[in-house]
């Protein structure tokens, strides 16, 4: 068997039966000729079908070694989905630090009565313990979380899930399967927002489904149709595109981001570095047992409060202040006015986020230049 990075590169290549294309055309076409009336082609309608959609999601599924994918139109479209695997009132249970468009989706749906959520600090066994006694029909784990870069031990989770009786879903956006095997771990379906890592060039947004079972993936695909919260022929192409040059783009940024966690460590003006690449991190031997690499993002807390980081994020030049991750360029972003502003203040502090927490989701620009541009800009504000 030829190995995954091998195969994300090959996906698709060559396949072209009309011209021989080495690169797979893009099928834009809504819909599809039959061939008689009581007998229709592999292909009848776009949002059931579509050949990008079916390259992508084959490449997905085997990346991640699940039964198969369903590629969304969002990371968002891709976690609703897998709440039509449960039903009217089960109890799903989520991180209590999870990404905050998930918080929001969980949070609105428990309010529409369609589920109930509870929101559990996961690193906290006890409290998981009791969560998992009110029989969820769903666990959502995250790791690491954000911004905070908390590690959990993702194994642990999905088999306490199990044995309750519930489906296991991780959230693997910050890592991608090439850092984190979800399934092999022990989980039942694994999702991410492919608009981060996956494409990894800011210029899509995207989600994809992976299940263990192809019962699993049978549902996910009916409602997914059913839905129509399918991903547009062009995002699967472009996808695609970045998913090639996945295994390159992670190595180059995570070696940034270790050189970067261990240079803020050194700075007067760094208060604390979270980065579970660092062996002070709490997170650091989980990661070595479950993980190929701690991934690229980086958070810190600058002393000086709002207004420092607030100074610090204008003085950087290559760092752009911008609130997603995963792309070829580094980004800054302040969780306090930014990413987490739509959490009130009081569970902002509870969740251990001050003011002056700056998250960095490094980029593969050379190291010494975005070296240079942090201590530039700590220089700028000092
Ligand atoms: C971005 C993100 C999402 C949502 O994905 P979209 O593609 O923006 O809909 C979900 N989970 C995590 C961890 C994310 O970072």
């Amino acid at each position: 068997m030829t190995d995954p990075k091998t195969n994300i590169v090959q996906a698709g290549i060559g396949i072209d039966p009309a011209h021989a294309s080495v690169a797979p055309p893009i099928y834009l076409s809504s819909t599809y000729v039959w061939p008689n009336p009581t007998d229709k082609g592999a292909y009848d309608y776009g949002r059931t079908k579509n050949p990008n959609r079916d390259i992508l999601a084959g490449a997905l599924a085997e990346l991640d070694g699940g039964a198969g994918a369903v590629v969304t139109s969002s990371g968002m479209a891709a976690i609703d989905l897998v709440l039509n695997l449960i039903s009217a009132d089960d109890l799903v249970i989520a991180p209590h630090d999870c990404y905050g468009g998930t918080h929001r989706l969980l949070t609105h749906r428990a309010k529409q009565g369609r589920i109930r959520v509870v929101f559990v600090d996961q690193t906290d066994a006890k409290a998981l313990e009791a969560a998992m006694a009110n029989k969820p029909a769903l666990v959502m784990i995250e790791t690491p979380s954000n911004p905070l870069m908390r590690v959990v031990d993702v194994a642990a989770i999905c088999t306490a899930a199990k044995s309750a009786g519930a489906i296991s879903v991780v959230d693997n956006t910050f890592l991608s399967p090439l850092r984190l095997k979800p399934l092999e771990l022990g989980a039942d379906i694994a999702l991410q927002s492919t608009t981060k890592y996956i494409n990894g060039h800011s210029d899509i947004i995207g989600g994809c489904v992976v299940a263990k079972s192809e019962d699993h993936v049978e549902k996910l695909a009916w409602w997914a149709n059913a839905a129509g919260v399918t991903a547009a022929a062009f995002n699967c192409h472009q996808t695609l595109r970045g998913l090639r040059t996945l295994a390159l783009r992670l190595d180059a940024a995570e070696s940034n981001a270790t050189a970067i966690a261990e240079y803020l460590q050194t700075q007067e003006a760094v208060a604390r570095v979270y980065y579970p690449g660092l062996k002070s991190d709490p997170g650091y031997d989980l990661v070595q047992i479950q993980q190929s690499g701690p991934g690229a993002m980086v958070s810190f807390e600058i002393k000086g409060g709002l207004d420092a980081a607030t100074a610090f994020c204008r003085s950087l030049e290559i760092f752009k202040l911008a609130a997603s991750l995963g792309g070829v360029e580094s980004l800054i972003c302040l969780p306090e006015t930014m990413t987490h502003a739509g959490m009130a203040e009081s569970a902002r502090r509870e969740a251990g986020i001050s003011e002056s927490l700056l998250r960095l989701s490094v980029g593969i620009e050379r190291e010494s230049d975005l070296l240079a541009d942090l201590s530039e800009s700590f220089a700028a504000i000092s």
